[in-house]
């Protein structure tokens, strides 16, 4: 007799979904949270509401290796002694704790330079914090781009910056004085652990956990390991975020043993991912984000749709004569703040990439950039 799933429901740790599997042999748990006070109470809290107790999680499964999915999962271990189930492509990132967090930023800062970057923007954004910062008061910040036709960087923003920083310092300032703020915890939160976990798995295995059968499809694209499982019994789907119902995954760029030269073409990746899953009879889609969906064909043509438009938009930048990915961002993003600037950067290489892999576009390199014609 196997593991029922039809009724799972998760934990609500934040802004991730956790799953608690019953294996008929311990608990499972798929994705944890990230590792904050509060977060950890959310977890154990769901744990307990259920009838279980943190002592009875036997294995943490995770889909990949993002602080708000592992985060948790060595506090789990220590607590319960619970063995940690990871995708073999995701050991990189998931060993390396932040150790390569510095030799990472200068990749992406190459890149983004190759890319029609300005250096004058990209010190601008180093002065703001870079990618972690996403409070309230970074969410007010202007658009990035004027909004006119020609849609040029506001250069007036950029150097009245340091003002603005000023007044960003002393909102910072009053909140961390808030009693309720927990100030280690929100820093902890982003000081990675490495992990190493006692299992991995591949693309087609059956991970056999009690009772539980999972088949593991490789996934790669918002993160080169990235893995979903599938109990075929109750027809349900973990996503991760592969899935999610209303974001748009991104498809974060990585370069595979610190080498720059290989840096991954997530996007063209990322959606062969999404056909490869999209045909699984499924009736519950369980996503480690936002709600719960049940019609995983719609859910893929969805993004898929969604990056199709994108790209029309990005070959006719294109065949304008936007031939930078620099260049393009404003006309994907025409909206785009400051702090989603890097995960922009990422989507608008990733469909120059697509349509050069679809032929549409030619690349060349020279004087160290990258610019792209209709082919
Ligand atoms: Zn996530």
């Amino acid at each position: 007799m196997g593991v029922d799933l039809s009724t799972l429901q998760p934990i609500h740790v934040g802004f991730t979904n956790c799953y608690p599997i019953d294996t008929g042999e311990g608990l499972a748990l798929v994705d944890t949270g990230s590792n904050t006070g509060p977060l950890w109470e959310l977890l154990t809290g769901g744990l307990e509401e259920r009838g279980h107790s943190l002592r009875d999680v036997r294995w943490v499964i995770l889909t990949h290796a993002h602080l708000d999915h592992s985060g948790l999962a060595l506090r789990v271990k220590e607590v319960s002694g619970a063995q940690i189930v990871a995708p073999r492509e995701e050991l990189p990132l998931l060993r390396d704790g932040g150790a390569q967090w510095h030799t990472l930023q200068q990749h992406f800062d190459r890149l983004y330079l190759e890319h029609g970057v300005p250096q004058a923007l990209l010190d601008w954004y180093e002065r703001q914090g870079r990618r972690y910062r996403w409070g309230g008061a970074w969410k007010q910040q202007p658009p990035l781009f004027e909004r006119t036709p020609e849609r040029r960087l506001r250069w007036d923003l950029i150097n009245a910056s340091d003002e603005v920083l000023a007044a960003e310092a002393s909102l910072a300032e009053t909140h961390h004085h808030a009693p309720h703020h927990r100030r280690g915890d929100e820093e902890g939160a982003w000081q990675p652990r490495p992990i190493q976990p006692e299992f991995t798995v591949e693309d087609g295995d059956t991970l056999a956990l009690g009772q539980l059968r999972l088949r593991v499809i490789h996934t790669p694209g918002h993160t080169p390991g990235h893995a979903c499982y599938y109990h075929p019994e109750s027809r349900v789907l973990f996503t991760g975020d592969h899935i999610l119902k209303r974001i748009t995954p991104n498809p974060g760029l990585y370069f595979p043993d610190g080498e720059y030269e290989r840096r991954t073409k997530s996007l063209p990746e990322y959606i062969r991912s999404l056909l490869k899953v999209r045909d699984l009879p499924c009736t519950r889609v369980l996503a480690a984000h936002e709600g719960e969906m049940n019609n995983l064909e719609y859910a893929v043509d969805r993004i898929i749709m969604h990056h199709e438009r994108r790209a029309r938009s990005a070959m006719r930048a294109v065949q304008r004569g936007r031939s930078t990915a620099f260049e393009v961002l404003p006309v994907l993003f025409p909206n785009l703040r400051a702090f989603a600037l890097s995960a922009a950067l990422h989507e608008a290489i990733g469909h120059l990439d697509l349509l050069e892999e679809q032929g549409q576009v030619r690349v060349s390199y020279q004087d160290g950039l990258f610019s792209y014609q209709p082919a």
